[in-house]
């Protein structure tokens, strides 16, 4: 028998069993999909005494939804968070958390490796509406942060691992140092999930993952969360994402919540999977660098051990060649499908830095022929030997 505590302690209890109500759904072992946009009640008095903080008075869809509660319940869980708020996309997530934290004239922290489209919203409409100031730093030095954090700065945005040459940030050095200084910490989960890294516990504010990618799966969904631990930042966050819109739609939440009951075993096997291309890469005369955390070579292993689990199944190389040769290598891969996203089933593979200069490059610090591969589902050994024709080729 597992109680109600152990269910809050074991990950796969959670994304199996936890926040579902067997009986109010005439015990259906998976819950509806409330496709509802409102709530109807008895009496005028029982609408206006609902108590705004009940999670489970339901009123209007944009508000909450009761398939959209259930998801959150089960990441607020994972992440050991007090509260989590779903959004129809990661960036709805990562903007509306933005703007609960930032004033007009704010100073914003943020690492150069950070999502391309938040780093757009911060130096575009954040600046130029807010006057908001971003200072961007490579992260993986203290120091640099311990320069860059003053009194001014109300936020501080972390990517750990990020995700195209997968540097790491010390999660509990840079909150530490962002409180002494009275600012909050934003951290982007998605690479690593709830599973295999908790950034809440080590003193981070507020956890960001789109579920788009190992959330959701199947690459059939658009989704992002948020969760936090601290009620008046949770109260926060809702009211903005109820003021902006942002909220996911039950159809959505309700393949998010089905996405989580196999995202411990999935995240396991793509780690495996991704673990064994990493090392037949680095051992491959043909590639120059090979950018996986999960690899005792990665410059941050010890700090990849400090503050994470585990790894999933994205990576990155560069190959000891041309940008020709490294777009021919790519497109000779059959099984590694070109495209964006990650987190699905499916292998995927794509040059972001091919159309930038070298002068981007440099800043964000990956050359132009690096390749980023995501190894998903469909075996090791074909991964393998796809990899091994496509470089054959050069
Ligand atoms: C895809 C992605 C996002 C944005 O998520 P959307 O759901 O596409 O809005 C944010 N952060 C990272 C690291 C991503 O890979």
């Amino acid at each position: 028998m597992t109680d109600q505590k152990s269910y809050l302690r074991d990950d796969s209890l959670i994304t199996t069993h936890h926040a579902e109500d067997y009986e109010h759904y005439y015990n259906a072992v998976v819950p509806p999909v409330f496709m509802n946009s409102l709530h109807v009640f008895e009496t005028l008095d029982s609408f206006y005494s609902a108590d705004p903080h009940d999670m489970h008075q339901y009123c209007y869809g944009r508000v909450q939804n009761p398939t959209v509660r259930i998801f959150e319940e089960k990441v607020a869980a994972l992440e050991q968070g007090t509260g989590a708020a779903a959004f129809a996309s990661g960036m709805a997530a990562a903007s509306t958390a933005v703007l609960a934290c930032v004033k007009d004239e704010s100073h914003v922290v943020c690492i150069r490796n950070a999502y391309g489209p938040l780093r757009t919203f911060l130096t575009g409409y954040c600046a130029e509406h807010m006057h908001v100031k971003t200072t961007f730093v490579d992260g993986r030095d203290l120091q640099e942060f311990e320069e860059a954090v003053t009194d001014k700065t109300d936020l501080v945005i972390l990517e750990s691992p990020s995700s195209i040459v997968f540097s790491l940030q010390d999660i509990r050095e840079v909150s530490a140092l962002a409180h002494r200084h009275g600012a909050l910490v934003y951290i982007d989960n998605t690479f690593c999930t709830p599973i295999f890294q908790k950034p809440l516990q080590m003193g981070a504010d507020i956890v960001m993952h789109t579920t788009s990618k190992y959330i959701g799966g199947h690459s059939d969904v658009i989704g992002g969360v948020l969760a936090v631990r601290d009620g008046t930042l949770f109260d926060k966050l809702l009211q903005m994402r109820e003021l902006l819109g942002g909220i996911v739609g039950p159809m959505e939440a309700w393949l998010m919540i089905r996405g989580l009951r196999t995202l411990p075993v999935r995240v396991r096997q793509h780690q495996e999977t991704a673990l064994a291309v990493a090392q037949f890469l680095k051992k491959h005369e043909r590639v120059k660098k090979v950018n996986y955390p999960g690899l005792t070579c990665h410059p941050q292993y010890e700090l990849m051990c400090r503050q994470q689990e585990g790894n999933t199944g994205l990576l990155s190389f560069e190959i000891d060649g041309t940008v020709e040769q490294a777009v021919k290598v790519t497109e000779a891969l059959r099984i590694f499908k070109i495209g964006v996203s990650w987190g699905g089933f499916e292998s995927l593979v794509f040059m972001p830095h091919m159309k930038m200069s070298s002068e981007e490059c440099k800043i964000l610090g990956g050359e132009p022929q690096i390749i980023r591969i995501h190894c998903g589902l469909e075996g090791t050994k074909y991964l393998l030997e796809d990899l091994e024709s496509a470089l054959a080729g050069i």
